[in-house]
């Protein structure tokens, strides 16, 4: 997995509970980004850090779940998505 090294490490320096609690500031902060974005506050980079912070945090939360379970769920949706795809383009 990508960057295992590192959502091992902070996982060991801080813990569960704390990354978990990251997490959550972190999706608050790409929220409130993008809100600020629609109203041209803020700049496409002010967005794209924000993701960034983001996708790190996914990245440990799924090391932390388990990176195989999670990709067994996302291929789950990806079918789901599929199949609403085409029912609504009426194939
Ligand atoms: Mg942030």
């Amino acid at each position: 997995m990508k960057y295992a090294s590192v959502y091992r490490a902070t996982l060991e320096k801080w813990g569960e509970d704390a990354q978990c609690d990251q997490a959550v500031e972190e999706c608050a902060e790409l929220i409130a980004a993008l809100k600020h974005y629609r109203r041209k506050k803020i700049d496409k980079q002010a967005v794209i850090d924000e993701l960034a912070d983001v996708t790190l945090m996914i990245g440990q939360l799924t090391w932390m779940f388990g990176a195989n379970e999670v990709e067994q769920a996302v291929q789950d949706k990806l079918k789901k998505l599929d199949i609403l795809l085409k029912s609504e383009a009426g194939l």
